[in-house]
Parts: C-alpha cells; structure tokens; sequence
C-alpha cells in the first residue's frame, strides 16, 4: 500500500517541470482527442494531447500560435477574445 504511494510521489517529484496532460481538445485542430488514440507531446515542460504526429509537430514548431502565456491551449479563433456578460 505504502509503497504505491510512494512510488508515486518519486514518479512526481522525478519531472517537476512537466504536467501531464489535461486537454481533451486539439490545442491545433481543436478536434476532441480520444486518450486512446491520441498522442501526447511535451512543449515548455507541459504536455499536451493531440490527435495526430502532424499536429505534435505543428505544436512544437509554433507553440504561441496555439496557447496562451499561462499554456494553456487557446480558444478557436473566431472566440480568442471571450465574451463575457455583465
Ligand atoms: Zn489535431
């Protein structure tokens, strides 16, 4: 029992800088990424899920296009600006 846990908290503690992926969208395609066909790709020690090699490269050759500052993937382009009400 303890040890699972413990194995765990090394796993963790062995990356520091990467988070797994949370994304269940494209950050370049914006389609929906099934996890078990989908691939992850690590950029700026964050991963992301995309649902083809050709969007892992579009992603790590332009990672601005595609995420904001925070990295998190940015909305489609017709809503980059969010449209709140008051
Ligand atoms: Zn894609």
């Amino acid at each position: 029992m303890f040890h699972s846990a413990l194995l765990a908290v090394a796993v963790l503690t062995a990356h520091p800088q990467t988070q797994p992926a949370t994304n269940t969208t494209d950050p370049v395609c914006k389609m929906t990424v099934d996890a078990q066909t989908g691939q992850t790709v690590t950029v700026r020690g964050r991963e992301y899920r995309v649902c083809s090699k050709a969007c892992a490269d579009a992603l790590q050759k332009d990672p601005d296009k595609y995420l904001d500052r925070d990295g998190n993937p940015r909305a489609s382009h017709d809503e980059t600006k969010p449209h709140q009400h008051e």
